[in-house]
């Protein structure tokens, strides 16, 4: 009997009206399989779907929420916002704001454009990379997830250094020719890639810690390489941290690691679950973009009232509250608490984690790039995700997520989830 039989009705329903039943793939369950569970609220760590279940939640709307649903301060922000109006196509002392907490925060960012996702993100951003060093080829790493956007949604064409090949349909393939693709943490492959077009080379763009192929995290001296090569080949250096930006620290990866970039892409927790993205850096860089310089890029509801109003609460509570240690002892506590249980049943596993995120990978190897990655056992994942599921824990529904720790959860919290984990590997 499923515990679910609204979602179960309204999933259907969906499938009729929506591709897949969803708005965006990743909540489809394509990787584990089964029924996607309907959200009717969320509450501080807690999720509660449209058939009274409720759920520990460990997914955070992919990241936004590391303040948990519905904290107060977002919610006031909001309340505020919304009796002065939801949108107006002309500028607001509001935007200025999220933009001062934004330039405070990040160190490579001295001028930042907002917009509205995080793909939105990255394209501006190389778009803006391109046109200011006059070059064409960027490098991407497999594995690296930069939204949909046509040149970063790409594949390892055969043999090293060539061109990639677009991996959707839809892509013309001179939508990718000027895609580099490289593993990540590949030092020695970073500098041949540079040594043979570094002159060709625009930008890198990577995610600093990666969270899109499950939690990878840099060796000693990737960040630093990538940095020096395009120093040394006028390239600009652009990290995505849409997921780590005011995740991993309030700097981010970049504050984190010490490595600055030249640009940043940034989404998911600056909208505190609006919508927005933003890309910044320095100056000299960011002029370049339209119209004070020839780079185009807009967006009618860019800047938007209650977006603003949402990250700028999400940045001053952040910034108040300094969470960012506690959060990554408690996220400790959990990961070597989930990554034990599964030493004891003998499942093999590794554990890859960097502050409030972290990924336990059904895989005895540690997890250093997407090659490795792809060797997960995803039949192992889905028994485990489906086994929390059913005792009320909910983690993201594919094995190459990353789990996040919000401050809304308890210690209890933690403790509850361990517990369901044992009960999980007991019956393996
Ligand atoms: C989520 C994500 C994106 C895409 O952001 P959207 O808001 O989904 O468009 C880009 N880069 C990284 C690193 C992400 O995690």
């Amino acid at each position: 009997m499923s515990k679910r039989p609204n979602s179960q009705a309204q999933f259907e329903r969906a499938k009729q009206l929506i591709p897949g039943g969803v708005n965006s793939p990743a909540r489809a369950f394509g990787g584990v399989g089964g029924t996607p569970v309907f959200i009717d609220r969320g509450d501080g760590a807690y999720l509660f779907d449209i058939d009274g279940n409720q759920y520990i939640d460990y997914i955070g709307s992919w990241g936004p929420h590391i303040l948990g649903h519905r904290h107060p301060a977002i919610v006031d922000a909001l309340q505020g916002a919304l009796h002065r109006g939801t949108s107006f196509g002309a500028p607001t002392v509001q935007e200025s704001e999220l933009a001062e907490l934004i330039i405070d925060a990040v160190p490579s960012v001295e001028m930042v454009r907002m917009v509205n996702s995080g793909t939105e993100a990255t394209m501006s951003a190389i778009r803006v990379a391109r046109g200011y060093t006059g070059r064409d080829a960027i490098i991407k790493f497999t594995g690296c997830y930069h939204g949909h956007v046509d040149s970063l949604l790409v594949s390892a064409g055969s043999g090293a250094l060539t061109h990639g090949v677009p991996s959707s349909p839809g892509i013309p393939a001179g939508g990718t020719q000027d895609t580099l693709l490289l593993e990540y943490n590949d030092i020695d492959g970073l500098k041949a890639a540079f040594e043979a077009r570094g002159s060709e080379i625009a930008a890198i763009i990577l995610e600093p810690v990666v969270g899109n192929m499950g939690v990878v995290v840099p060796v000693e001296g990737f960040l630093e390489a990538c940095r020096e090569l395009c120093s040394q080949h006028g390239s600009v250096l652009i990290f995505d941290e849409v997921m780590t930006g005011f995740r991993l620290s309030y700097g981010g990866a970049q504050q984190l690691f010490g490595v600055t970039p030249d640009m940043t892409t940034m989404g998911k927790i600056v909208g505190g679950g609006l919508p927005v993205g933003a890309y910044g850096g320095k100056k000299e860089i960011m002029q370049a973009v339209s119209p004070v310089g020839p780079v185009y890029q807009a967006g009618t509801l860019s800047g938007n009232p209650l977006a603003m109003a949402s990250g700028i609460a999400t940045l001053k509570t952040l910034k108040e509250l300094n969470p960012y240690d506690e959060l990554a002892e408690r996220t400790t506590r959990l990961a070597a608490g989930l990554s034990d249980a599964a030493e004891a049943a003998g499942i093999p596993h590794s554990l890859a984690q960097v502050g409030s995120m972290f990924t336990l990978f059904f895989n005895p190897e540690p997890v250093l790039n997407y090659s490795i990655s792809s060797r997960n056992d995803t039949k192992a994942f889905s028994r485990f995700f489906h086994g929390l599921l059913d005792r009320g824990v909910y983690l993201p529904c594919s094995q190459f997520e990353a789990i996040f720790v919000s401050a809304a959860h308890s210690n209890e919290d933690l403790a509850a989830t361990l517990d369901a984990a044992r009960a999980v590997f007991a019956e393996w």
